[in-house]
């Protein structure tokens, strides 16, 4: 019987290609946690953990993932059967509360192994695809107007993008849908556009902002509230045109449910790491399927490794009615993949290969790793 046979993890940072400004943070980097495990056979797997702004988001950063899996996770798992994935996630479960990200990027490394000892795509775990590529949301998060555009423009002139998210948030929600505005006119119709205020919307706020958002044909306003105030994303959900999306307040079925019992939301932002994993994302998907909620791919601005893997998941999924924003690999300044993730015609195509259909730069992995002098990392490149 195969087992698992050690795990292994070390941070990465990477800068991006502009700062990003949020509500909450700005990211002139981003750190994240891969994840390798070995099995007794000698095949291997690979996973990662990342949070969009560390602790400013939600509670796990990079260093918390770490201690999770090589402290709490790693000691509990080593030994277990390897092909065994869903014994693996309740033991996990049982032993360690929260810390969906990390539990979710020791999760990818198992279906990942076990997909490659099959030698299957990951989505064949899951069923099957049904899609090999989703349209393909970026984020214009620059903080000027005039810099987004001119962005956007060179974007849509590449057939990269038609579809854009705006973070907003910093400002007071005037100037806030000034800025927007000033977007929409710019590109122009048949070009989406989409804002997320990451949770910083009073409730006043989002009746001025749904409104005037509404109005320059804004098609979707992503968490515009606290991710606990789930009657005012009620409220919002009922009275606005413009389809309001979870994204904070949705950490794994059991949120899932609770949203779409309220009716508190239009669209679920699904991420595999905010569920607590890919086969928690994907009941999260079924929960909003059942209830009439639309989906959409989300990313915690994962590398090409955390990235691949959302996109077997969400190949597998009936129904993507808002497509994806697994645009994350192109936000940073050097590409830790041998192969890139594809992007073109408007659209992330799904790797092929067995697994999550990528394997990482040793040399990149080398450069960017935080701790190179950890014997314990060595098994990360090998
Ligand atoms: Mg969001």
């Amino acid at each position: 019987m195969v087992t698992i046979d050690r795990i292994d993890a070390a941070i990465l940072d990477i800068p991006t290609i502009r700062g990003h400004v949020l509500a909450m943070a700005t990211m002139r980097q981003q750190s994240f946690v891969l994840v390798h495990v070995r099995f007794s056979d000698g095949s291997t797997g690979l996973g990662e953990g990342a949070s969009i702004g560390g602790l400013s988001y939600g509670n796990e950063s990079p260093e918390s993932i770490l201690s999770a899996v090589r402290d709490f996770i790693a000691p509990c798992l080593n030994g277990l059967p390897a092909d065994n994935v869903n014994g693996a996630i309740l033991r996990m479960e049982k032993a360690v509360k929260g810390n969906f990200i990390a539990r979710a990027a020791v999760e990818m490394a198992l279906w990942d192994g076990l997909a490659r000892r099959r030698g299957l795509p990951l989505a064949d775990l899951f069923g099957g695809a049904v899609r090999t590529s989703m349209p393909v949301a970026w984020t214009l998060a620059s903080g000027v107007s005039s810099t987004d555009i001119e962005e956007a423009k060179e974007l849509i002139a590449a057939a990269r993008h038609n579809i854009f998210k705006l973070k907003i948030g910093t400002r007071n929600v005037r100037d806030d849908i000034a800025h927007v505005t000033a977007i929409r006119q710019a590109l122009g119709d048949g070009i989406g556009i989409r804002v997320d205020v990451n949770q910083a919307w009073s409730m006043h706020d989002a009746r001025w902002g749904t409104a005037g958002l509404e109005e320059l044909g804004a098609e979707l306003v992503e968490q515009p509230l606290s991710a606990s105030d789930t009657a005012g994303m009620a409220e919002l959900t009922a009275s606005s045109r413009i389809a309001i999306m979870a994204d904070e307040a949705l950490n794994g079925p059991v949120d899932a449910q609770a949203l779409a019992c309220r009716r508190a939301a239009d669209v679920f932002a699904v991420k595999v790491a905010q569920s607590g994993g890919l086969k928690r994302a994907r009941e999260v998907c079924a929960i909003a399927d059942a209830a009439g909620i639309g989906t959409y791919a989300g990313t915690m601005l994962e590398s090409g490794v955390g990235t691949a893997a959302s996109l077997h998941l969400f190949a597998t999924v009936d129904k993507l009615q808002w497509g994806s924003e697994l645009f994350a690999p192109l936000l940073f300044a050097d590409e830790i993949l041998a192969e890139p993730i594809r992007y073109s015609d408007f659209a992330v195509h799904v790797p092929d290969g067995p697994g999550i259909g990528v394997e990482l730069d040793p040399d990149k992995l080398a450069h960017y790793r935080r701790d190179s002098r950890k014997s314990s990392l060595h098994a990360l490149t090998n």
